[in-house]
């Protein structure tokens, strides 16, 4: 058995990825989910709306159903598709794409991650630099590429990176600077200076830039700024995106990346690989919805701030101390006062003790380093607001 460093290791076995504590594990987000629906607690944990997206999304699926869009979309995606997302990158970011050549439609935003990683890594010489607590398919990607996860730590309680750290982490051997802004689990939006730095060492140690942006209609206060339209970025940077959050259809996993021609040609051999093409009729009604007009896109941003406020007066009323979020589905919060020294304990009896679910901040995060996030508990806000007011009625308990 080959061991690779990181909160993962792959087996010779075929048995895939197993946790580092050698079991198979599931992930935490399968694990809380159970555990809401055998308990009947309300679940915060995985981040997925309880509310339907835009009808006229919705409806162009049913549509495309009907009109026969039933059979393979091409490899790339279908070109009005390509065409959406290269309108949408110009409309908000002043990004012009080059839909046929700098874009790839995938499956969900963690195809184009899993692509993505595999067409750039080429074993344990080669190494990731990520910024941790980090979303779990992450390390398992890398794992999956053979290379080695390199950490910069994001500490409570605004999440943002030191730059020194970060400058220190990325080496002449970093291959990938893996970023996640808006960051999924700490709600954290990077700083400008954070961007800046980024680029800076990407540029100085000859690294690419592999953006996760799947949040990018979720920032609270102004605008998300993509990382590829920084000075310098462009030709080293992979984005990627996912339909997900921004229509409310986790359950299509329609996502997409794009990037400089050359290397979105290098990750389509991949890609091609791992599905080949997905989601057909979705494709056409995901085009819909990237085309609607910006009214939708600020008032999800402010329907999803009005539900932070709620969770955060919540959590706090309850006894948590809370890292307000700029950004993403998220909350993290600290349990420590409540008397939890172990989250993921802390979590496993939530449901019991209040009817609510939430996934401990230690599963995003390798286990050397588990121990700085001891207390920490993420909290998802995407739910209707009757359900947080609920949440918050039964998290009141806890202190009572
Ligand atoms: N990246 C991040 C940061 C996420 O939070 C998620 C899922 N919530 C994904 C990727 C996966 O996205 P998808 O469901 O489109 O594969
Ligand atoms: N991205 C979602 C979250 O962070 C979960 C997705 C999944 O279950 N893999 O909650």
């Amino acid at each position: 058995m080959r061991e690779i460093p990181g909160a993962w290791r792959r087996t010779a076995d075929g048995a895939g990825l197993r946790a580092a504590d050698g079991t198979i594990g599931s992930t935490i987000f399968a694990e809380m989910t159970g555990l809401a629906a055998s308990t009947g607690a309300i679940n915060l944990g995985q981040g997925f709306p309880d509310e339907d997206g835009p009808a006229v999304v919705l409806d162009a699926a049913r549509e495309a159903i009907a009109r026969g869009v039933n059979q393979y979309a091409p490899g790339r995606g279908f070109a009005d598709l390509l065409t959406a997302i290269a309108e949408h990158q110009e409309r908000f970011y002043g990004l012009r794409l080059d839909p046929e050549r700098d874009i790839i439609v995938t499956a969900g935003a963690t195809e184009a991650l899993a692509a993505t990683l595999l067409a750039l890594l080429d074993g344990p010489d080669n190494e990731v630099v990520v910024f941790e607590p980090y979303y779990d398919a992450y390390a398992a990607a890398v794992a999956l590429a053979g290379a080695r996860l390199v950490t910069v730590p994001l500490r409570w309680p605004d999440f943002q990176p030191d730059l020194d750290e970060l400058a220190a982490a990325v080496t002449d051997r970093t291959r990938v600077i893996l970023v996640n802004d808006p960051h999924n689990p700490t709600g954290a939006v990077f700083a400008p200076a954070v961007r800046e730095q980024i680029v800076r060492l990407a540029e100085r140690h000859d690294a690419v830039i592999v953006t996760d942006e799947v949040y990018e209609h979720l920032v609270f206060d102004g605008a998300h700024v993509p990382i590829a339209t920084l000075p310098g970025a462009w030709e080293r940077t992979v984005s990627i995106s996912s339909a997900g959050k921004t229509f409310s259809v986790t359950g299509w996993k329609i996502g997409w990346l794009s990037g400089p021609a050359p290397l979105v040609s290098a990750i389509l051999t991949v890609k091609q690989y791992l599905t080949y093409a997905n989601g057909s009729p979705f494709q056409p009604a995901i085009a819909t919805g990237l085309r609607l007009p910006r009214e939708f896109f600020a008032d999800l941003a402010a329907t999803l701030r009005d539900k932070r406020d709620t969770l955060g007066r919540g959590l706090r009323a309850a006894g948590f101390a809370v890292s307000d979020p700029r950004g993403s589905y998220f909350t993290v919060a600290d349990a420590s006062a409540l008397g939890a020294t172990d989250a993921a304990d802390f979590c496993r009896t939530l449901p019991e003790r209040a009817g609510v679910v939430g996934i401990p901040l230690t599963a995003f995060a390798s286990a050397e380093h588990r121990d700085q996030f001891a207390t920490l508990v993420r909290f998802a806000a995407c739910k209707r607001v009757d359900v947080l007011d609920e949440a918050s009625r039964r998290l009141a308990l806890l202190g009572a």
